[in-house]
């Protein structure tokens, strides 16, 4: 596949990157046998993180063998203090089986509060720092929800590449591309999927590789979809007619208050599972009605448990108005 160069670091990396979070979901076996796929298929950038459970244990038995300099790891850490910093740094490295990562992610960097956990005195950015000067990272790096805040903290020039949400439907971070391009920073670009929301990968990938400089970073379980998303990559196709439509008419469907299925917002204390309720309509349009039922019934069930207590909004990177959007995906699958 081919290679591109990433930003400032001047890594080279293959044209995608493989995400780690549905390594989580499937038997070890079936994830090194993912990550293996990918690497024959010349995919030398991987991306985890602390918080995917055992992704980065199984992604490090996969590796293991290969040679290291081939390959470009990337990982995260949802810490705002040294001593949590340290620790999730120490243990990937250690489940990955690494002495350094290439890529270390400030992970989430989405509100104020974490912006100010960054930059404080002796703060997230201070600690990076010091683990590039210690040889454990070679680049530092953020990921984000919220463009505006990605924006900022690319600003401060304090980073060598971020991470943010770029897809067809949720293109805001399109900026973000722009800004990456005149500072000469990496740029990946999370969801290319849409969290799921997208069914066809060519159209998602085709509108992404118009983007020459960023790498897209599929979450992949099975060794069939990475082969299919490098087929769609090799074959570097332009976007078409029938794309265009097809990108309008999601694009029309979804909305402008769609769910990014981050789940952020969780946990909910009535266990309401938000994005399945708030996406419900969605699956009634992609399903047929019985699959659609089985997937949505019992999340609308306990939708109607919603107490409006609000816990869950201040959560939400795309400041959704969770509860009403409830009450009117209830309403209106009511009378369908
Ligand atoms: S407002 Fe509703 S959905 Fe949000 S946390 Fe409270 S009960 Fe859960
Ligand atoms: S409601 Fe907001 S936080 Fe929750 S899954 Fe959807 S986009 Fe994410």
């Amino acid at each position: 596949m081919q290679r591109q160069r990433f930003g400032r670091t001047e890594l080279q990396v293959s044209r995608i990157a493989l995400g780690g979070i549905p390594l989580m979901r499937v038997p070890e076996n079936e994830a090194v046998a993912v990550v293996r796929e990918a690497l024959a298929l010349g995919i030398n950038f991987i991306d985890t993180a602390n918080a995917y459970a055992d992704s980065e244990a199984k992604i490090g038995k996969a590796i293991s063998g290969a040679p290291r300099e081939e390959l470009v790891l990337a990982t995260k850490s949802q810490g705002t203090d040294a001593a949590t910093l340290t620790r999730h740094l120490e243990s990937s490295l250690k489940m990955l089986g690494v002495d350094y990562v290439d890529i270390f992610q400030l992970h989430n960097v989405s509100n104020q509060e974490r912006y100010d956990a960054v930059f404080v005195q002796g703060g997230s950015l201070t600690w990076l720092q010091e683990q590039v000067k210690a040889g454990k990272v070679r680049y530092p790096a953020f990921s984000s929800h919220s463009v505006q805040m990605a924006l900022t903290l690319m600003e401060t020039n304090a980073f060598d590449a971020v991470q943010l949400p770029l897809n067809f439907i949720d293109r805001e971070a399109e900026q973000a591309v722009s800004l990456a391009r005149t500072l000469d920073m990496g740029f990946i670009a999370m969801k290319p999927l849409g969290g799921g929301l997208l069914p066809d990968a060519g159209v998602a990938f085709r509108y992404l590789l118009q983007f020459e400089d960023i790498v897209p970073d599929p979450g992949i379980e099975t060794v069939e979809e990475i082969r299919e998303i490098a087929a769609i990559v090799e074959a570097s196709e332009g976007l078409t007619a029938d794309d265009e439509a097809e990108i309008a008419h999601l694009r029309e469907e979804l909305g402008a208050t769609w769910c990014h299925r981050c789940d952020y917002c969780q946990p909910c204390p009535e266990g309401i599972p938000i994005s399945s309720v708030l996406l419900a309509q969605s699956t009634f349009k992609r399903f047929n009605a019985a699959t659609a039922h089985l997937l949505v019934d019992k999340a609308l069930e306990r939708a109607r448990n919603c107490t409006e207590c609000g816990t869950c909004l201040p959560r939400c990177p795309y400041h959704l108005a969770i509860p009403e959007l409830i009450k009117e995906s209830l309403a209106s699958l009511d009378t369908t």
